[in-house]
């Protein structure tokens, strides 16, 4: 089928098992101009005489793989779905890039914001361990906080071939039916766990969930190595996580979980830990009643650095500020009394301007 092919269109057998003259009727075939075509030639134009009456008399399979033109690249313009309809969501998937699948798989309802976005840091290698910060030409002494024998830190090495990071993925194995060590790039290593096909099953959701918080607490737990002179554990990241997979497979009510997951979960729900785990969830600020004011205080503190500050904002029914206050605080030992300095100061800013009626929303139920 080449160029310099001789073989002949209508005699030789190229396609199916006959030659494709046996396929076209006596008269057809009687009134057909120049039979010894080659296939060069048939195929040279889509017109041609002889490619249209095979493709009124063959067996469209025969061929369909052909009817393709080698020299022009070939793209998509628009594909139906599987009932023969054309929707814009067809056209949607069909511009897609190969890569989007792993976006989906990183952003779901019960998966942390924070998880997803470490991940999604991974994926594009801005994660800032030493060697990240390396390469981007700041210079420095790596001495990574995960092993006994400290080597450089990389993010390959933090979470995948490091002395805790083998600890943990060896503990999780079977369950996640991952191997650590087959992970040769960070990004490739992340996305393809993620896209595994069977992500629909429950088993690779937790599997899945799982995986990101593992990740999530190897994190945490090298920032709390680096910033707070405590040691990494294995042991204390698997607890966590295993934590946090019960109080998502307990807020989303997962159903029919297999036994082997059942078991590790019930494990760790009799161990004497606290559920903790924060699940995504909208909060709206609502306006005030007509002729209202609402006062929206926060306090914060710091106990690593003694820091502690406040703020306040009032506004009336439409959401239009009226007046808004920050400040620092100092010599305080708790949250709670930043959050009450923020709400004694915000009060005091109220009744200075004369605002006797206010609905007052503050985040601290302690100080509620
Ligand atoms: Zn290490």
């Amino acid at each position: 089928m080449d160029n310099n092919s001789k073989a002949h269109f209508w005699f030789d057998v190229w396609t199916g098992k006959t030659p494709l003259k046996l396929y076209i009727p006596e008269d057809t075939w009687h009134d057909m101009p120049n039979k010894e075509c080659t296939i060069q030639q048939a195929f040279s134009d889509p017109r041609s005489i002889h490619l249209q009456t095979a493709l009124k008399f063959c067996p469209r399979h025969l061929l369909a793989q052909f009817l393709t033109t080698n020299d022009t690249k070939d793209t998509w313009i628009w594909c139906s779905t599987p009932n023969g309809q054309f929707s814009t969501k067809s056209v949607w998937s069909l511009l897609q890039p190969a890569t989007s699948q792993k976006w989906s798989a990183l952003w779901s309802p019960y998966i942390p914001l924070k998880w997803s976005i470490l991940l999604w840091r991974m994926t594009l290698n801005s994660v800032p361990v030493d060697g990240t910060v390396k390469a981007k030409g700041v210079p420095l002494y790596s001495k990574c906080s995960c092993c006994p024998n400290p080597q450089e830190e990389s993010v390959l090495h933090l979470f995948f071939r490091s002395n805790t990071a083998n600890q943990v993925w060896a503990d999780l194995s079977l369950l996640l039916q991952f191997n650590s060590m087959e992970v040769v790039t960070v990004a490739d290593g992340v996305t393809s766990f993620l896209t595994h096909p069977e992500l629909t099953t429950i088993a690779r959701c937790l599997a899945r969930c799982t995986f990101m918080v593992v990740l999530w607490e190897i994190w945490c737990s090298r920032n709390m190595a680096r910033f707070q002179g405590q040691d990494m554990s294995a042991k204390h990241i698997i607890n966590r996580t295993m934590l946090s997979i019960c109080a998502i497979s307990t807020s989303f009510k997962f159903q029919k979980m297999p036994h082997s997951w059942l078991t590790t979960l019930r494990q760790t729900r009799n161990g004497d830990q606290k559920l903790k785990v924060n699940i995504p969830t909208v909060v709206r600020w609502l306006t005030p009643p007509k002729g209202r004011l609402k006062l929206n205080v926060d306090g914060a503190f710091k106990k690593t650095s003694g820091e502690a500050g406040g703020g306040g904002i009032l506004c009336d029914h439409k959401g239009n500020m009226c007046c808004a206050f920050a400040q620092a605080y100092h010599g305080l030992n708790s949250s709670l009394t930043a959050e009450a300095l923020a709400l004694r100061d915000g009060l005091l800013i109220c009744c200075s301007r004369g605002v006797p009626e206010v609905l007052v929303e503050t985040d601290s139920l302690n100080l509620l």
